[in-house]
């Protein structure tokens, strides 16, 4: 059993003036697949990420999310909200409400998005809360939240979701120690669902865990990509061999 669609991105590209970030990016994910994505900083992984829900909007390409086909030339504002509808994201640094507690930074994505009641958001959230471990820290602020918490709270937001496609960004960059392993915990039980997740991380023994494939990207390129055993142990461009040495 598999949770979610799968995702073709063709052709994506995407500059910031004269700056090309991304170049004709091609990617084929499937219902269920894992896929990790790794590369120097500044290679337009985020970017990438955040084309796929139009954070970014992209200057060229087409994404196709299930049977929802968008094209970044002519994507009109209800595409666009449908494919945010598709997708949840989670982000380096949680972007949590600080002013909402951990069940109300949930509850709202559920209204705001799903268009849930408030009675059937908080009942969602309740199970959301105990998957994530959080339920006595339900009525906590951010503030008072340890950063594993923080995260684990952006993570049971998007997981609230139910989307078709999950979109991590290095969820774990900005944790201290201590925190990266609970989260990475947590992820561990999302992708068991066989959930599709495309993920940015450095966290390279993870990557090898759950991965169905790893993505090596450079200069805003897919240089390379394979089953985590290929490419992280028998890499064929110079350039994923340079990197892999720098982070292993
Ligand atoms: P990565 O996530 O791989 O570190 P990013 O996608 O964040 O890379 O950034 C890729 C490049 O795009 C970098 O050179 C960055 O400075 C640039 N960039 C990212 N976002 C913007 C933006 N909003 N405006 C201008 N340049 C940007
Ligand atoms: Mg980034």
């Amino acid at each position: 059993m598999t949770t979610g669609s799968g995702i073709s991105i063709r052709n994506l590209s995407k500059s910031f003036g004269d700056t090309a970030v991304l170049t004709d990016i091609s990617l084929e994910i499937a219902p269920g697949e894992r896929v990790v994505v790794i590369g120097p900083s500044g290679t337009g992984k985020s970017t990438l990420l955040r084309c796929l829900n139009f954070l970014d909007r992209p200057d060229a390409g087409t994404l196709q999310l299930g049977d929802l086909s968008v094209d970044a030339k002519t994507a009109s504002r209800a595409e666009i909200l449908a494919l945010r509808r598709r997708t949840s994201f989670v982000f380096q640094n949680y972007a949590l409400f600080a002013n909402k507690t951990a069940r109300q930074n949930i509850t709202q994505a559920l209204i705001a998005v799903k268009g849930l009641s408030k009675a059937d958001a908080n009942r969602r959230a309740d199970d959301i809360l105990r998957e994530t471990g959080l339920t006595a820290r339900a009525e906590a602020y951010p503030a008072a939240l340890s950063g594993g918490q923080q995260q684990r709270v952006g993570i049971g937001r998007a997981m609230a979701l139910d989307a078709d496609l999950m979109l991590f960004d290095e969820p774990t960059s900005a944790l201290d120690p201590e925190w990266v392993g609970e989260v990475l915990d947590l992820m561990r039980r999302v992708a068991e669902k066989r959930q599709t997740m495309l993920i940015v991380t450095h966290e390279m023994q993870f990557a090898r865990e759950i991965a169905d494939r790893i993505v090596f990207m450079s200069e805003g390129r897919i240089i390379e990509q394979g089953p985590p055993a290929q490419l992280l142990e028998n890499p064929q461009d110079p350039r994923t061999k340079a990197f892999l040495r720098r982070v292993s």
